[in-house]
């Protein structure tokens, strides 16, 4: 069905003038799905069952092709689908935010709709600004050396961010983890600089403010989550683009968005930044660990004029991530999974632009002076819930989403 797919797009101008074609749904502006599988040549479309066997609102449903003879246009609503390119495999559920790139969960701004006459329509700035940009990966981002990072460990001093069950205070797990990712990524030869480096309090524009002193470095802010007592693993965040609704926003456009910041000239980097960093980062947990790379308007990701990402690597409203956090071990392991994803973007951002896109999934570049990054030591943890709710943050005012 794929072929006839991608034949019907190839073969039928009159298909691609109609997918160039923009719609306003509630507010948001939709582009023909068609375009885009042209553009990256996606086919082999099929549709799936996307069954489920735990209820678990995270959970990854078995992804397994069921007999479907139509295309694109004979999906109806809540059908799951996938389609293949160079770039990888990406499945798609009709009327929904969620998909997974090659097998990482992601989140598109507004969710991915039926247009009347029956084909599917994304948004514009989904299109342009997250699949363009996933697909292409070397390919999206101009070259450019990165010589550094400046790592934010969240929250300190007076602001003792969320606090477990356990008694595990955010800012002193965060800046555990951000002293071990600092020393790893110094024995790997990058250079690190901290917005702090003790238990003191730092002033949110004033980390933002630290790290643009910095030429040629990405910005690493690390945090620990808080949400329901059942929500549990790891979520990255990057600046949502000008134009994109945050995903916490549940799909919802506001006047907002059209706000254009600092970062968004990163826009592109922080999104393969946040893609390659996640990825690591789940190899300590399972299937429904990965809550995704995400978007937020977090005010460090917003004034910081370099790639930069907000790292949230479990939650200490759980009790599992919770006792897991207030583990070394466990800290090494993000911090390492950090510095993994972080090398990986050094090394596409250093390589030749003709690199084919999605060559960063498997690529192992040459770190400087050797790497001392330990490879990762799968854990799993146990099934929980929730991940229809937009995350919370005990101290959402200060991060100012
Ligand atoms: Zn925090």
């Amino acid at each position: 069905m794929a072929a006839a797919l991608a034949l019907a797009v190839l073969s039928a101008p009159a298909v691609a003038e109609d997918a160039r074609r923009v719609t306003q749904i509630g507010g948001v502006e939709y582009v023909g799905f068609d375009a885009v599988c042209q553009r990256h040549a996606l086919g082999g479309l099929e549709k799936l069952s996307g069954r489920t066997t735990s209820g678990h609102p995270q959970e990854v449903p078995v992804f397994s092709p069921v007999g479907f003879s139509g295309g694109a246009v004979a999906l109806e609503r809540d059908d799951y689908f996938r389609l293949a390119g160079p770039a990888g495999r990406l499945v798609f559920r009709v009327d929904s935010r969620q998909f997974f790139f090659n097998d990482a969960r992601h989140w598109l701004s507004f969710p991915l709709r039926k247009a009347e006459e029956g084909g599917l329509v994304i948004s514009r700035i989904d299109a342009e600004a997250l699949l363009d940009v996933l697909l292409r990966g070397r390919g999206a981002v101009a070259g450019r050396k990165f010589e550094g990072v400046v790592i934010d460990a969240g929250h300190g001093g007076s602001n003792r961010g969320a606090v477990g069950r356990n008694g595990v205070a955010e800012k002193t797990a965060t800046l555990a983890t951000a002293r071990e990712l600092k020393r790893m990524l110094e024995a790997a030869g990058v250079s690190v600089a901290m917005t702090r480096a003790s238990d003191r309090y730092v002033d949110l524009d004033a980390r933002g403010h630290f790290a643009n002193r910095y030429k040629n470095h990405l910005f690493v802010s690390i945090h620990y989550n808080m949400g329901r007592s059942t929500s549990h693993g790891v979520e990255t965040y990057a600046l949502t683009p000008q134009g994109a609704a945050s995903t916490g926003a549940d799909g919802k456009p506001s006047r907002r968005d059209q706000v254009r910041y600092p970062g968004n000239e990163f826009g592109a980097e922080s999104l393969l930044l946040a893609d390659m960093v996640q990825r690591e980062l789940c190899e300590h947990h399972s299937p429904e660990g990965d809550r995704g790379v995400k978007w937020a308007r977090f005010e460090v990701l917003r004034d910081t004029r370099m790639p930069a990402i907000l790292v949230e690597a479990g939650f200490l409203s759980h009790p599992v991530d919770a006792a897991l956090i207030a583990t070394e071990g466990y800290r090494t392991k993000v911090a390492a999974a950090v510095a993994r994803g972080v090398s990986k973007f050094m090394g596409m951002m250093g390589a030749e632009p003709g690199a084919p896109a999605g060559a960063q999934l498997a690529a192992t570049p040459p770190v400087p002076g050797g790497t001392m990054i330990p490879n990762p030591q799968p854990h799993e943890i146990p099934s929980a819930e929730s991940m229809t709710r937009t995350p919370t943050h005990a101290t959402g005012k200060t991060l100012n989403r």
